[in-house]
């Protein structure tokens, strides 16, 4: 007898490295005793899409299914299953495998994985067969790597939280960011706008540094209580020596040195933007203040359920515009040309 279930789904994939976006179908596998079937309602547009479609960072696959901010709802469960039931609302973020057994994972720090984590596409799962991300009406997933989401976060609101919110999340977390420390947050995009609502919920004085003062007036709706245009070299000498921690969340390289000198002694500039050439700086720039550059990537599974309770909690939210399947490659240029308010959302239904 053949139990295969034919789990057939629409998406929006790239046939190669810039090309337009494609409707096509692929096949899902067949729900194993720990996954979960979900109906994807609205997937978030993250930067990292489209470094991947337009095959940035160099190691695409193609066809491609980007997609890593997915909000749905579970409509088959595995035997095994028992952390959801069919009608939750669950998303999925970037990644739908990790070994389990290594040190981070034991600790809850799945991106970190030794034996490598698997993304959520454009990667080769432990069965050897390519991950197909979000773009898509259906998913098959281990319920693992699933998330649930606060009733009071509408589903398409809650998307760019799977990838954008715990990215920002995370780094502020960790770097323990709160009353009395000085934040800087570079670039107000998808994930710096997030970014501004968490370092102020969390108490921090929050500086946006953002390329012209066109976002003014949002980044103060969003909580931040100073902002100043990178474009204007004032800011560079009025801002000398300020921050404890500065949140990189730009798409291209920046002069480093510049946003290495507006650190204190002992501060952080920690990036989370991921352009595709290294960064250059002078090793001077950290000596002279025993100042530090790190990164982060995104947050581990029970860090982002924490950050969702968290965003419900405080009623921190995406800006968000939902778009159609069509409209995706228009998005994709305008969020390259940062002309995004501030995070597109594709709605499923329209695929
Ligand atoms: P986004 O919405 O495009 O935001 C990036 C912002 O950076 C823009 O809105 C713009 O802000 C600023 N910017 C863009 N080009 C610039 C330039 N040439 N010089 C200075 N500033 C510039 O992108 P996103 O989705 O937030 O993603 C940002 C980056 O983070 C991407 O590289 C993405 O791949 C990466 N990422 C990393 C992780 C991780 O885990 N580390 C996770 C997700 C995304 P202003 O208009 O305010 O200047
Ligand atoms: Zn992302």
């Amino acid at each position: 007898m053949c139990n295969h279930q034919n789990i057939t789904a629409r998406v929006l994939s790239v046939p190669s490295a810039k090309a337009p976006f494609e409707k096509s179908t692929i096949e899902r596998r067949d729900l194993r005793s720990d996954d979960i079937l979900m109906d994807i309602r609205y997937c978030g547009i993250c930067h990292s899409d489209i470094h991947n479609a337009h095959d940035d960072w160099g190691h695409g696959v193609f066809p491609m299914v980007p997609g890593h901010e997915i909000a749905g709802v579970v409509t088959a469960v595995g035997s095994d299953v028992t952390k959801f039931a069919v009608g939750d609302r669950v998303g999925v973020g970037c990644f739908v495998n990790s070994c389990g057994e290594c040190e981070y994972c034991l600790r809850g720090d799945e991106q970190f994985c030794t034996k490598g984590v698997v993304l959520v596409f454009n990667a080769v799962d432990y069965d050897g067969n390519l991950t197909y991300g979000g773009y898509s009406q259906k998913m098959v997933v281990k319920e693992k790597f699933v998330v649930r989401i606060p009733d009071s976060l509408d589903l398409d609101v809650a998307s760019p939280l799977l990838c954008a919110g715990i990215t920002t999340y995370s780094p502020l977390k960790y770097w323990n960011v709160g009353p009395g420390k000085k934040v800087a947050v570079v670039g107000m995009g998808g994930l710096g706008h997030l970014a501004v609502q968490f370092a102020h919920t969390m108490g921090a004085e929050v500086t946006v540094l953002s390329q012209t003062m066109n976002k003014k007036n949002e980044a103060l709706d969003f909580g931040a209580d100073h902002y100043y245009a990178t474009s204007d070299s004032a800011t560079f000498t009025e801002l000398a020596g300020q921050f404890d921690l500065i949140l990189n969340t730009v798409s291209a390289n920046l002069d480093v040195d510049a946003y290495l000198s507006l650190l204190r002694v002992d501060g952080t500039l920690v990036n989370v933007g991921a352009p595709a050439k290294p960064d250059e700086y002078n090793v001077f720039s950290l000596i002279m203040g025993r100042r530090s550059i790190a990164g982060s990537n995104v947050g581990g599974i029970q860090e982002t359920q924490e950050m969702l309770d968290f965003a419900a909690e405080h009623g921190i939210a995406p800006m968000i515009e939902v778009i159609s399947a069509d409209q995706v490659d228009e998005a994709y240029e305008r969020v390259l040309r940062s002309d995004v308010r501030y995070r597109f959302v594709i709605d499923m239904s329209t695929l």
